[in-house]
């Protein structure tokens, strides 16, 4: 196919931001992951453009109260139409990285494959308008065709000049499945210790990403995780990739991938590895759970009560992810803990007593009855709620009062 033969829908916000520029004199394009996944059959999720047009023609062009000013020096105008946003650059090259990780300065051109040039990868290095079809002097549509990710231009001066694309390469193939064109890879490898220049946020970011991937655990690799978690053993990553693997995919299940790589650290060695990248109280504690509760394996107590001494202490979300996670770690396992998951769901489906709040009395209740507050009080609730779990008591009033006053006389 030829590249004026290759056609494909626009969203109907970014036609028409670029039949406003056209009509102004401006080249301009869509361009980047929204050709890509396009000509994937895809749909993308955000539509950017990019334009011979400067920041100022751009801001006046569409009027200023329509444009949010967002990152004016390199040339990005945040346009709103029908309720969305477009990001809309000017084309540019960048001077020279002297940090690792951002150009010095960017300088603005009039030629798209100039700004093309400056682009990661060739799949993501495309531009596209109705009227001249793709624009594509990399092979980003035989890459795409081909499965294979690829850096634009010679591959270590890419990667020295920003670090992060390192972390991008694998994020992007293991999102499509795709193999890693072998000098990319080779660079990749060799240059990762400099990913020193990336922050721990925009790290933590990327390897989320990656972890979210459908089959992340071939492209976990070795020498990039060791600079990223230099506490795992190389030892422990190819059980790690299985587990990783056998877990579901998409970004609300990356804590228990994350979880899945740093088991092996241990609770405190997990906490300490996600203070390290500045992940969120919430992530490392949820994470933290999860490691802490993933060695402590299987009780051997009966379902239900197993079940309803998880809900006691974790809500059924924690559950689900627990039960995954050990599932994925221990298979032979996996219908116990699938069993496990089921009853902790059909006991809060069916509102099941498991929690002091649940109980049919509280501490007022008790304190009616004559029992003075303080540890005393919860050292009560504490016994009645054990009582209710194992089913030696029922739950209600009139049983727990008279077992609270017995509880309270021992
Ligand atoms: P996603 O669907 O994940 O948003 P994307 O391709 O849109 O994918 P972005 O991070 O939004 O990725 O970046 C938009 C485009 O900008 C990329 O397609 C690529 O052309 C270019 N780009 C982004 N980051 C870099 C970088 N660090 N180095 C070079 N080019 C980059
Ligand atoms: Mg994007």
């Amino acid at each position: 196919m030829t590249a004026e033969t290759i056609s494909f829908p626009l969203d109907p916000g970014a036609a028409a931001l670029l039949t406003r520029l056209h009509a102004a004199g401006h080249a301009a394009y869509a361009v980047g992951g929204c050709v890509r996944d396009s000509l994937l059959g895809q749909t993308p999720h955000d539509w950017d453009l990019c334009t011979s047009a400067t920041p100022e023609q751009v801001l006046e062009l569409f009027g200023e109260a329509h444009c949010i000013p967002t990152g004016l020096q390199h040339g990005t105008v945040t346009v709103k139409h029908g309720g969305e946003l477009y990001e809309i650059t000017t084309f540019r090259t960048e001077g020279a990285y002297s940090d690792g990780r951002h150009p010095d300065h960017v300088a603005f051109v009039p030629d798209v494959k100039e700004d093309l040039a400056r682009r990661d990868f060739t799949i993501n290095a495309m531009a596209y308008n109705a009227e001249e079809g793709l624009i594509d002097p990399f092979g980003g549509q035989n890459d795409l065709a081909a499965g294979i990710v690829r850096a634009v231009g010679e591959p270590q001066r890419r990667f020295e000049e920003d670090a992060l694309r390192i972390l991008r390469l694998y994020r992007f193939a293991a999102r499509f499945g795709f193999a890693i064109d072998p000098a990319t890879g080779q660079a990749a490898r060799a240059l990762c210790r400099h990913l020193d220049c990336v922050s721990e946020e925009r790290i933590a970011e990327e390897l989320s990403r990656l972890l979210a991937a459908p089959a992340p655990g071939a492209y976990l690799e070795a020498e990039v995780l060791a600079v990223i978690f230099p506490e795992l053993d190389a030892a422990e990553l190819p059980e790690s990739r299985r587990i990783l693997d056998a877990l579901e995919p998409g970004m609300e299940h990356v804590p228990v991938r994350l979880a899945a790589l740093l088991c092996p650290l241990g609770e405190a060695g997990a906490r300490a590895a996600l203070k390290r990248l500045k992940c969120s109280n919430a992530l490392t504690g949820t994470v933290a759970t999860l490691v802490r509760e993933a060695a402590a394996g299987m009780p051997g107590a009966a379902l239900t009560l197993t079940a309803k001494r998880f809900l006691s202490r974790y809500d059924l979300a924690t559950i689900t992810n627990l039960t995954a996670l050990c599932s994925a770690r221990h298979p032979e396992q996996a219908e116990a803990f699938a069993a496990l998951q089921q009853e902790a769901a059909r006991l809060v489906e069916t509102n099941a007593c498991c929690r002091i709040n649940q109980l049919a009395v509280n501490g007022r209740d008790l304190m009616d009855a004559g029992i003075r507050p303080g540890p005393g009080l919860r050292r009560v609730l504490d016994a009645l709620l054990e009582q209710v779990l194992t089913g030696q008591l029922p739950n209600e009033k009139a049983a727990l009062l008279a077992a609270a006053a017995q509880v309270a006389a021992s």
